[in-house]
């Protein structure tokens, strides 16, 4: 077996020249509870590991002036978790990321992690996506922004030029009346890939829905922002009983179209398509029933 190399720097500069200097040879580890698992099972040999968990930017949660959030990406899911305020706001976001593999796993897994795996079956990703996240990623030719779902390129592929690092999630200031949801769909009671996770941020003024963002993963070879199930909650009433029936099966209807699934195990491309819908006008309903109490 070849040597490891292991660096675990305090600074992002620091990371980004040990990284870009590697010339693909290397591997961040965040959590490592994806990248060590493939590094057991021979699938990966890296020469060199740059740590990120020691570099201060990379591990807080703030809290910005305007009322939105900078999440780094070495955060580790129960971090998120403690964080009241956070989950107050992005209660969503902070249930996609718990749901990741057991406490032990939370205790190291991170968002970062979930997104530069790149699986298109991530718990996080979907609700990255529905929240508007922005990724900041900084690389040996300086920094740059990203919404979350122009990361990743394909089962396993990001769009990250050589030496870039993933630093952070920025999410925006919420209007009075704003909530977001995730859920997935898996075999087992936990512990489990996703077949469909699927969520949902909305805003409601006064009864109705004024913006609605969707992301759905599982369904395609990456996690997809569906659009079109967005603009079809917006307008829409929100009643006694919650919202609207028809925006809901238009917006299912949309999640179901979006869906290029792969058959397997888990699920066959009907069955994924279908789940799509059924997740959507779950999901949603959560967001509008948190969204009207906040
Ligand atoms: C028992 C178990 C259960 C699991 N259950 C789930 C589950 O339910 N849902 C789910 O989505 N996943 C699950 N996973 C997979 C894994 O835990 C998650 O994908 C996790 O979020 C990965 O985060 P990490 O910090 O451990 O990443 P790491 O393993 O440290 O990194 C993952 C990949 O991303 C790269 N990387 C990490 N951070 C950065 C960065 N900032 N910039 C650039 N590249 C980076 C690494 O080089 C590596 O290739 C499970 C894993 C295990 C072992």
């Amino acid at each position: 077996m070849t040597d490891v190399q292991y660096v675990a720097p305090r600074t992002l500069d620091e990371a980004v020249k040990a990284f870009a200097a590697a010339s693909g040879a290397a591997k961040i580890l965040a959590g490592g509870t994806d990248l060590l698992v493939q590094m057991r099972a021979g699938i990966l040999k890296p020469g060199l590991i740059v740590d990120i968990k020691k570099i201060a930017e990379m591990t807080a949660v703030e809290e910005l002036k305007d009322g939105g959030f900078r999440i780094g990406a070495a955060v580790a899911g129960a971090v998120l978790r403690d964080h009241a305020r956070l989950k107050k706001a992005w209660p969503g976001v902070v249930e996609a990321t718990n749901l990741i593999g057991s406490t032990q796993v939370q205790g190291r897994a991170t968002a970062g992690g979930n997104l530069c795996n790149g699986s298109p079956a991530g718990d996080s990703v979907p609700a990255m996506v529905a929240a508007g996240a922005i990724v900041t990623i900084q690389g040996p030719k300086g920094r740059r922004d990203l919404p979350v779902e122009k990361v990743p390129a394909g089962p396993g592929r990001l769009n990250l030029t050589p030496g870039e690092i993933v630093v952070c999630f920025t999410l925006p200031a919420r209007p009075k009346g704003s909530s977001d949801a995730y859920l997935r769909m898996i075999p087992r009671t936990e512990m489990d890939i996703a077949v469909v996770g699927c969520g949902v941020s909305l805003t409601m003024d006064k009864g109705t829905v004024t913006a609605a963002r969707v992301g759905l993963g599982a369904v395609a070879p990456t996690v997809l922002l569906v659009e079109e199930a967005g603009k079809a909650l917006v307008g829409s009433k929100v009643g006694a009983g919650g919202l609207d029936d028809a925006a809901l099966a238009k917006a299912a209807a949309a999640c179901s179209a979006a869906c290029r699934p792969i058959d397997d195990k888990r699920g066959t491309i009907a069955y994924r398509t279908k789940v799509a819908g059924v997740l959507l006008k779950r999901t949603a309903a959560i967001a509008a029933e948190r969204a009207g109490r906040n």
